[in-house]
Formats: structure tokens, sequence, C-alpha cells
């Protein structure tokens, strides 16, 4: 364990190779496959006046209450870290005014939550998402779904499991919380205490419980749909057929609500056995949220990255990791073949070869040594009876045999070791 000096703060993590090629794959899948959908990416910043979660997200949520990163900044204005990527892109959105109206945007980057650091749940962690801008639209959301399982299917993942509900509309919204709240109500004493706050603050959050003392109770509960009008279930059931119609296997989860209070209609979660206790992978659901004097309506989802990078370590083993180009090593004989291999080296790597040489001066058992451990594929030898035969000698590492080349031969040589899985 390396000295405290050296560690970042508790919940975050350095992401480093090996495992950052897992996140270049993750990012380069998204980028194109979101785009096929019509998503343009969108950076907003990561720190922004606190207002812009908290008018979003709802200041009852467990997350504005108890996790988000609040300070002064040096000017005394009150701003938070982003705990999610929804609110900043509505600001954006709503900024547009009209051209905002059908907007189709994507994002990746880091989110901030002051929470208890345990495994799956980390203080600085990334999400992946995407946001379409549009009017209630059940083929909309299963869109939205299905951009979320292409995803996944083109990553590689397997064994997730889509969980489907709805929220109603804001209408059925006090039929459902009136409905609840007369079951509930008399068993107060029988639920945990965190559920006991959620009875008064955001009822629907009791549903969703994890604590073992809430748990029969809540499962005795008519799913909330029952509350709510005809017509919210049969939008329900739209989303269910056009999900049939592109083939994407959906359960419903009658006690599934997501934690916010923008959510409207469909709301969905992607759960992998691989994450255990932490074991949602991805949520999502359509909302309709107010900015100032604009109401913005779509669907949209998050997916944690660094849960995703499990979920693939767990299905596919090293084949998570991007391809990586092989690496040729070039050992030079002498300080003379050194000046004419430090030249090789840059029209190598301008041809796309990836490739090292010792910079120090170092014997040839040093730099063959350095181009073992640096797992070279293939090593390129010159010293000064090459470079007066205008030859160059080649060791495949993994044969270890050599052979004497000339440039134009050793240029198709290296075309066919160049890529590795
Ligand atoms: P949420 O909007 O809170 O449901 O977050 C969407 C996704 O982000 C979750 O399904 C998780 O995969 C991931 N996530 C949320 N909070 C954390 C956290 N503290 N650490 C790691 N991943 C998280």
């Amino acid at each position: 364990m390396a000295s405290e000096e050296f560690q970042p703060l508790q919940g975050m993590s350095d992401l480093s190779s090996p495992e950052i090629s897992i996140w270049h794959r993750i990012e380069s899948t998204t980028r194109r496959v979101f785009h096929l959908y019509g998503c343009e990416e969108v950076r907003t910043p990561v720190l922004e006046k606190s207002t812009v979660f908290e008018r979003t997200m709802g200041d009852t949520t467990d997350v504005v209450q108890k996790e988000m990163y609040v300070f002064e900044d040096r000017g005394g204005r009150r701003v938070a870290l982003r705990p999610e990527g929804t609110a900043g892109v509505m600001r954006y959105i709503a900024g547009l005014g009209q051209d905002g109206n059908d907007a189709r945007v994507y994002y990746i980057g880091p989110m901030f939550r002051c929470e208890r650091p345990q495994a799956g749940r980390k203080r600085q962690f990334h999400q992946l998402g995407a946001e379409l801008i549009g009017p209630a639209n059940a083929a909309a959301d299963a869109e939205a779904i299905a951009m979320q399982v292409q995803l996944l299917r083109e990553l590689g993942a397997r064994d997730f499991k889509v969980q489907l509900n709805t929220r109603g509309l804001s209408e059925d919204r006090e039929a459902v919380v009136k409905g609840l709240r007369a079951l509930l109500e008399p068993r107060r004493a029988e639920l945990g205490e965190d559920d006991q706050r959620r009875l008064d603050q955001n009822i629907l959050r009791v549903l969703d419980t994890k604590d073992e003392k809430s748990l029969p109770i809540v499962k005795s509960l008519p799913p909330m749909t029952e509350f709510m009008a005809e017509s919210s279930r049969a939008y329900l059931q739209d989303v269910v057929s056009h999900l049939k119609r592109l083939e994407i296997d959906v359960v419903l989860n009658p006690r599934l609500v997501r934690g916010l209070d923008y959510y409207m209609h469909t709301v969905w979660e992607i759960t992998h056995p691989a994450l255990g206790s932490q074991d949602a992978l991805a949520g999502g659901g359509r909302y309709k949220i107010t900015i100032g004097d604009r109401a913005v309506e779509g669907v949209g989802f998050a997916m944690g990255m660094e849960r995703l990078v499990t979920a693939l370590q767990k299905d596919l083993g090293d084949a998570a990791a991007a391809p990586k180009l092989a690496l040729i090593w070039v050992v030079s004989l002498g300080p003379a073949a050194f000046q004419e291999n430090f030249r090789l080296v840059q029209t190598l790597r301008m041809r796309g070869v990836r490739c090292g040489l010792d910079l120090a001066g170092r014997s040839m058992k040093a730099q063959m040594r350095a181009a073992d451990r640096a797992g070279a594929t293939a090593v390129i030898i010159r010293g000064d009876t090459e470079m007066e035969k205008g030859v160059f000698v080649f060791k495949d590492m993994a044969t270890g045999t050599q052979t004497e080349l000339a440039m134009p031969e050793l240029l198709e040589r290296l075309q066919s070791v160049n890529l590795v899985a």
C-alpha cells in the first residue's frame, strides 16, 4: 500500500493502464453508437450554481440533501460539483430556446457525490448518458432504451436486465401518493428510520427501499400503476410493445421509482449480476423539467462507467480492453547506430508503427531486457555492420528467429505484425 501522501481523496481513483484501455473502448463505442441515434456531444461545466441541481432534481432528494458537494467559491457564490449529468444539460437546452425542442445530446464525464464510499459507490465516478428532447412519446422512450441496449450489446456485455415501470403523469401522482399513504401510514412504526422520513418527504422512495425492516411491507403493496389513470397504464404498454418490436427484452418492476422528482411516465433501470449489492448499471426515464419560465420535456438515461467496466471485465475478461498496436523495439549498437535509429523510429511512427528505443546509450543486453519488459512483439537491431550493409536485423520475440532485411522487406514485415488484438 503506497503512503497516504500518494493517494487521491477517499472514494476517488486514479484511472490508469491497463484498465484505462477498457475506458477507451467504452468511450469510442459510446460516441459511435450514440451518433447513430442522432445524438451530438455536449460538455457542460463540472461546477455549476447549486440551484441548477436543487431546482432540477428537487431539493428533497437524497443526492441533493446529503450527497452534493456544495461550497461557496471565492466570490461567495453557492456552487456545486455536478452529482449527475441531466441538470446541467437541461440548463443548456433551456438556453437554446426553440432550437432545443428536438435536441438529442449525449455526455461522458465525471460526477461527484459525497457518499460513504463502498464497493460500487465512489465519490468521483463517471457517467455516460443521453437526453432525447421532445414531448411524451412511447416510441422515443423505447428508442432511448434501445440505444442503451445497443451500446451494451456492442460492448459485449451479457446477462444485463432491463427493468421497466411508469411514474404516470403529474395528475396521477396525487392519487398514487394518497393511495400509498393510506396503506403505509398505519404501518409507519414498522418501517426503517430512513423510510419513515421518506414517508413524509418523498413517499415514492419508500418503494425502492433496500431496508430489510421495510421490505416485507413494501413488497405487500399493490403496484402503483393501480392508482393511475388508464391512459398512463396504456402508455407503459405502448413502450413495452415498441420494445418487443425491436426485440428488446424487459422485465416489469412495479416497485421501480428512480430517486428524482422530475420523472413522469417511463422509468427504467439496467442491472447486471456482476455488480453485487449495487447492481444498477444504468437508470433512466422520461421527465418534464421546469427551468425559469421554460419547461423541457424529454427522455434520458445515465450509465455508471465504473460499474460498466466491472461488468465488462466479468463478461469478457481480457477482451474487454481496446485492441492495442503491437510494440516494436529498436536496438542500437553504438552511438552512430543510435543517431540513425532515432530517425528510423520517428519515420516508423509517422507510418503508424508503435515503437520505442533506449535513449540512454545502454548495452545491447540492457536494451533487449527493456524490449522484453515493454512487451515488444519484435525487435529491430542495427549496428555499424548493418549500416554498412544497408540492412536491419529483425528478431521475432515469440519465436526468437532473426532475419536480415533491407528497408522494403522490413516495412512489409512490419505491416504484417502491426495490429494485435
Ligand atoms: P443514478 O442516476 O443515481 O441512478 O445513477 C445512474 C448510474 O450511475 C447508476 O446506475 C450507477 O451505475 C452509477 N452511479 C451512481 N452513483 C454512483 C456512485 N456513487 N459510484 C459509482 N457509480 C454510481
